[in-house]
């Protein structure tokens, strides 16, 4: 099969800024690729990096892809490129050849289908807006709150706050974005181990301390993010949870095909990609709802500004673009 390769750049300002324990995002930027089959089967993908020094890498990469193209040659060539690179490539081909048949709507919009991100500078405000929005849906909600951001006195005594504030009807995420030492979190892992409304301390433990990650889900359940990044062998191997990022993965067909054979334990979640990379977190966010352990996705809905790059179609995004 022969392929004709576009891409364009994007790049939009973060409505609110991002923090993390490692860094804050202001801005995002990435590319939305484009392959053309012979047949005039159209793919759209994604390369959504996050790391600066990784757009760079990125940047070239990319150049390295010519306009034509075999099939065969582009599979073969993109194994050493970036994973993101991998992922918008594979998604495309995906799309290409109907592995992949996304719906016209997925229905994430309102507040109780997604986890919504606390805003770390105001987490108890930003709790007491939404416990106000709920008791109006009279639905269960998701937080996620991410930590490490504060000295850990400040965050534990935060921590007490929330925890007398949940009802029932309020699921907590916590996420460490592997910041912690093993005493931390074993502290944390201590508080939270009888609470029945968290759902999962998320990556407490740097992405090398697997032993102390394994550890620590014999307490209290662990979603491994980052280190399934760094060690992609994990994700047939890890006996917890596992926050699953299509964008990030070299190949998100693995994720579709496990979603689809109802594999357990799995959470979809974002990279802060546009419409086009959206088409995937919501269509394996819908199957992940099917399966076993259903679970609201993180797609940080409340964070994204109002532009055509977050339509939900793929073609007028392009076209636009
Ligand atoms: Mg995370």
């Amino acid at each position: 099969m022969n392929l004709k390769f576009k891409k364009k750049s994007y790049s939009f300002k973060l409505p609110t800024k991002l923090k993390n324990s490692k860094t804050t995002y202001l801005k995002k930027s990435g590319w939305i690729i484009k392959l053309t089959s012979n047949d005039k089967k159209i793919g759209f993908g994604e390369v959504s990096p996050l790391p600066k020094e990784d757009l760079k890498k990125c940047e070239k990469q990319l150049d390295m892809i010519p306009d034509f193209v075999e099939f065969n040659s582009l599979s073969e060539q993109i194994n050493i490129f970036h994973p993101c690179i991998q992922s918008a490539i594979n998604s495309a081909l995906a799309e290409i050849n109907g592995r992949i048949i996304f719906k016209e709507n997925y229905y994430f919009d309102e507040i109780d289908k997604t986890a919504i991100l606390l805003n770390p500078e105001n987490v108890i405000s930003d709790l007491n807006e939404i416990k106000k929005r709920q008791s109006k849906i009279e639905k269960s909600v998701t937080i996620k709150w991410k930590v490490a951001l504060k000295n850990n006195h400040e965050e534990e005594a935060t921590l007490e706050e929330i925890l007398s504030q949940i009802g029932n009807n309020i699921k907590l995420r916590i996420d460490a974005n592997g910041s912690w030492g093993r005493e931390i979190a074993y502290r944390w892992a201590d508080i939270l181990k009888d609470i029945k409304n968290i759902d999962w301390l998320e990556q407490p433990l740097c992405v090398d301390d697997i032993d102390g990650l394994t550890e620590l889900n014999k307490k209290i359940p662990i979603a491994l993010d980052e280190s399934l990044l760094k060690f992609p062998t994990l994700i047939d191997e890890w006996k917890g949870w596992q926050i699953r990022r299509p964008s990030q993965e070299k190949n998100p067909v693995k994720l579709l095909r496990e979603l689809e054979n109802k594999k357990a334990l799995i959470s979809i979640s974002t990279s802060f990609e546009t419409g086009i990379g959206k088409r995937w977190l919501y269509h394996l966010s819908s199957l992940q709802l099917q399966g076993p352990t259903p679970k609201v996705p993180g797609l940080a809905m409340n964070n994204f500004p109002n532009s055509f790059l977050f339509l939900n179609e793929a073609k007028k995004i392009w076209d636009l673009l």
